[in-house]
């Protein structure tokens, strides 16, 4: 850390601040500008907190010259991140693409949505059996036999399953089920214990952005998964608030080459959640693949106008296929493959 003293501190001012450093186990370089001294810590700086020093009389300003996310950073990890969900493969040179509806409604809607996820292309199935949803009385999910009917689907296709997880008392139950990726949602990106809870087990995770979160906190979020030992960590995009209100979220493409500079985990966008309407998924996707996603998270119905949760911005079968065909080429003239 640096911590920059105001040019009128006095020298007890910097000595105090030398002590507190040393009381934490570090070292001090001292340097003496003509107006200023800065002194610089030697050590490990996470011990030392920012906002601690910056209310040091004679302190104007104290910096954390490391990132403050470890395990999750490419600082530290130079390599993709490949994650194997049962043997598919997501963060590698082949983009994902994870296909299915909003939310498990009966056996027959998913089985045809997981025979129509195959006939696209797609080897990764999505769908929500714990539903938040914005009102208490809209359709909740049907938990836990949303849950067996879903693994029930995919299984007969052969299908991995991807689904959020929104209480933590439902993390042994998704684990009897054998959910392959657990979905962390918008709402509980920021819900640490929830984090704390999937970083102990062993299943890939997908964190979605939270909606008005920064991709500070967006990493740190993720810093607290893999703390626990689960460093098998896919961040989705999934738009962020803003003032615009055309389409449900802003979808921040920029996130994109950000967090692949930041993280060697894979990184993926939901164009659904973002648009809010089912024919601006395609041009969200062909963007989010131009710039570097590793795969998609899209919402398809076998019948979008009969879904019984966001109906507008499902795609129907055939405007999945025709999508993976176009995304086809996309990833193929940036040297990936779908
Ligand atoms: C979802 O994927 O079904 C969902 C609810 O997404 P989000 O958490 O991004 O709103
Ligand atoms: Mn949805």
């Amino acid at each position: 850390m640096i911590i920059v003293m105001s040019p009128d501190s006095t020298e007890s001012q910097v000595e105090t601040v030398i002590r507190k450093i040393k009381e934490a186990g570090l070292e001090v370089n001292i340097s003496r500008g003509v107006e200023r001294t800065v002194l610089g810590a030697i050590g490990d700086e996470r011990r030392l907190d920012q906002e601690l020093f910056e209310s040091l009389p004679g302190v104007e300003q104290a910096m954390h010259i490391v990132k403050p996310y470890k395990i999750v950073a490419r600082e530290w990890h130079k390599e993709d991140t490949v994650i194997d969900i049962k043997g598919v493969k997501l963060g590698g040179k082949q983009v994902q693409i994870i296909a299915g509806p909003c939310s498990v409604e009966t056996p027959e809607q998913m089985d045809k949505a997981a025979q129509f996820v195959v006939d696209a292309g797609c080897k990764l199935m999505r769908g929500g059996a714990f539903k938040p949803r914005t009102s208490p009385y809209a359709f909740q999910g049907h938990g836990v036999e949303g849950l067996d009917m879903f693994r029930k689907a995919a299984g007969q296709h052969g299908l991995p399953i991807v689904t959020e997880l929104m209480d933590v008392r439902m993390l042994d139950t998704f684990l009897e089920y054998d959910v392959d990726v657990i979905q962390i949602g918008t709402r509980n990106m920021q819900n640490f214990d929830l984090l704390k809870e999937v970083g102990k087990v062993n299943k890939p995770v997908i964190l979605k952005r939270g909606m008005s979160a920064t991709i500070s906190e967006w990493l740190m979020a993720a810093e607290y998964i893999a703390a626990g030992g689960n460093h098998n960590i896919i961040f989705c995009e999934r738009g962020v608030r803003s003032y615009e209100t055309y389409y449900r979220n802003m979808l921040d493409v920029t996130a994109i080459p950000v967090l692949k500079k930041e993280t060697h985990l894979p990184v993926i966008v939901d164009p659904s959640h973002a648009g809010g309407k089912a024919w601006m998924v395609p041009a969200l996707s062909r963007a989010a693949i131009a710039a570097g996603a590793d795969g998609l998270l899209v919402e398809m119905h076998p019948s979008p106008c009969e879904a019984w949760c966001d109906a507008d911005q499902a795609l129907n079968p055939q405007e999945l296929k025709d999508l993976m065909g176009t995304l086809r080429g996309i990833a193929q003239a940036i040297g990936r493959d779908l």
